[in-house]
């Protein structure tokens, strides 16, 4: 299958998805995670019409983004980001999705200041308690949330997850409907410099059910562009 093609199949699913939850795809984002894909296979995915695509690593950013890969959507970075790396990220991407603790929102903020630009985030939940994954515990993203006025250059836009790794279907519902209400939540509170319209949950083998417990955009990889070569 092409990639245009397993474009229009995920966007049917969600589409399917969508409805079964009573709720409109227009307001589900489909977003590209093009982490090792070359530019021409980006520029692809792109003309099929994903609404934006997501990088996981710096190098790779800064290598596409001459090259035209993302041109006409939004680029947003959703990997772990090193503090040192900061300045090749800040005023660069739409958003970072992957603010996953203090010391990185501290260092965006810093950098943000230093560009005079503001710069568009979300905060990465832990969702699933995982010793092996970074990111604030829920009562962690409340607190960032409250405080989120000492950020000036920084609008946090929503929370981001990924939960743990399932081989049963359906088994992260739970967590989708956690990071649901946490969103909600933290909604609800108004804080300044918050607003929580973005909950990027659901990946390949899991965005029908992260639709129907909320998520208003999807990160996929494998189901547009296939498995990914570790070895290459
Ligand atoms: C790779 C990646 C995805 C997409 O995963 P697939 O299972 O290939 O769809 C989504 N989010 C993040 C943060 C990723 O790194």
């Amino acid at each position: 299958m092409s990639i245009s093609e397993n474009i229009r199949r995920i966007r049917a699913e969600m589409a399917a998805a969508a409805e079964k939850a009573g709720r409109d795809a227009a307001e589900i984002a489909f977003c590209a995670a093009t982490k090792m894909n070359d530019a021409d296979r980006v520029k692809e995915a792109v003309a099929a019409g994903v609404d934006c695509c997501g990088e996981n690593r710096v190098q790779e950013l800064t290598a596409k983004l001459p090259l035209g890969a993302y041109t006409g959507k939004p680029v947003h970075f959703i990997g772990h980001l090193q503090t040192n790396k900061v300045k090749f990220v800040v005023g660069t991407v739409d958003l970072i999705q992957s603010v996953d603790r203090e010391d990185l929102l501290i260092a965006v903020e810093k950098e943000a200041a230093k560009k005079d630009v503001t710069q568009d985030i979300l905060l990465e939940v832990n969702i699933g308690a995982e010793e092996s994954k970074s990111g604030f515990t829920p009562d962690g993203a409340r607190e960032i949330a409250l405080r989120m006025a000492e950020f000036p250059h920084v609008r946090l836009r929503g929370l981001m997850a990924i939960p743990p790794i399932q081989t049963k279907p359906g088994a992260n519902r739970r967590f989708f409907a956690e990071m649901h209400n946490l969103a909600v939540d933290i909604a609800a509170k108004k804080y300044d410099n918050v607003s929580m319209e973005i909950l990027s949950m659901g990946m390949s083998d899991d965005f029908a059910d992260a639709i129907s417990e909320g998520s208003t955009m999807i990160r996929v990889g494998t189901a547009i562009f296939g498995a990914r070569n570790y070895d290459k």
